[in-house]
């Protein structure tokens, strides 16, 4: 079995402060990180192979250094990677994204594609589901567990707002997972040691089969028009009251807010 996951690279948003006097985020020593969702589709990736054996490559759009979290992907287990590079990519949406990871998938083998179901800085939740569709797949998004019938149909569970669904798939498709899913596995020192050692390749335009107007800035239909750190809440306010004025002054607030009617 083939298995390519889709890993990117995003500042650890845990560590974002906010300057107390510009009211602006403090980008300075925070750490970059492998997308927490994208570590959880990694190690069911990885609990796969453990199972049934399979060749597994991360693949991954960014800048050189985004190279760091393909390594941590070798230290983990994984046997593959793919970083794709290039001016041409740059400044994309998610549709042109989902397109250049497209354009790379096009010309991969695979049985399974999987992405985490969102990225903690562009938060959108989309290219998983566009690179599905790009490729004419099959997805499923959030997923919890993955079982494998060893030939082509695996069962898999999808959390829901309410609950869960279980549902089955055939292999090819494409498979959105979160980090709740697992409990992601530590890089092995062997790991650590041997992912220095292995090549990543690194693919530019030329590599990936996708028209040139789907990519980069050119291919993008929303531009970012306006970022802004939303302000700081204002103070509270005390009122030493009655428990049931305390409720009317509440209620009053919410109404203010339209938070109830
Ligand atoms: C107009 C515009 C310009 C932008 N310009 C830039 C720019 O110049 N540079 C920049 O870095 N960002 C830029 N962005 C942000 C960029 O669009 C998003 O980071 C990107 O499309 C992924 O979307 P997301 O972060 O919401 O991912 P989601 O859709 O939330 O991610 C879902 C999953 O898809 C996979 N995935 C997403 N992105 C990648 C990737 N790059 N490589 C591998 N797998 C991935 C991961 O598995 C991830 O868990 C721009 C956005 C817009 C709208």
């Amino acid at each position: 079995m083939k298995i390519i996951v889709c890993i990117k690279q995003v500042p650890d948003t845990t560590e974002i402060k906010l300057d107390p006097v510009t009211g602006t985020m403090i980008r300075e020593g925070v750490p970059s990180i492998m997308n927490p969702d994208d570590k959880g589709g990694l190690e069911m990736a990885l609990k796969l192979k453990d199972e049934f054996g399979a060749e597994i490559t991360v693949i991954t759009m960014g800048p050189l250094k985004a190279e760091a979290i393909i390594r941590e992907a070798f230290a983990m287990g994984a046997d593959k990677g793919v970083l794709l590079s290039d001016r041409k990519f740059a400044g994309a949406d998610t549709l042109a994204t989902s397109n250049t990871l497209a354009g790379a998938l096009r010309t991969m083998d695979f049985d399974i594609i999987i992405t985490g179901r969102q990225a903690i800085d562009g938060d959108t939740a989309q290219v998983g589901p566009q690179i599905a569709e790009h490729l004419d797949l099959p997805q499923i998004t959030y997923v919890e567990d993955v079982k494998y019938d060893g030939n082509r149909k695996l069962t898999v569970k999808k959390a829901t707002e309410e609950g869960y669904q279980i549902l089955e798939v055939e292999t090819p498709c494409v498979l959105t997972v979160l980090s709740s899913a697992n409990k992601a596995r530590y890089m092995s020192v062997c790991g650590i040691v041997e992912a220095f050692d292995k090549d990543i390749d690194i693919w530019g335009f030329e590599q990936i089969n996708v028209n040139e107007k789907k990519l980069g800035l050119g291919g993008s239909p929303t531009r970012v028009a306006k970022s802004f750190t939303r302000g700081a809440k204002s103070a509270g306010q005390l009122h030493e009251v009655e428990p049931h004025e305390a409720v009317e002054i509440i209620v009053n607030k919410l109404k203010e807010k339209f938070i109830i009617r």
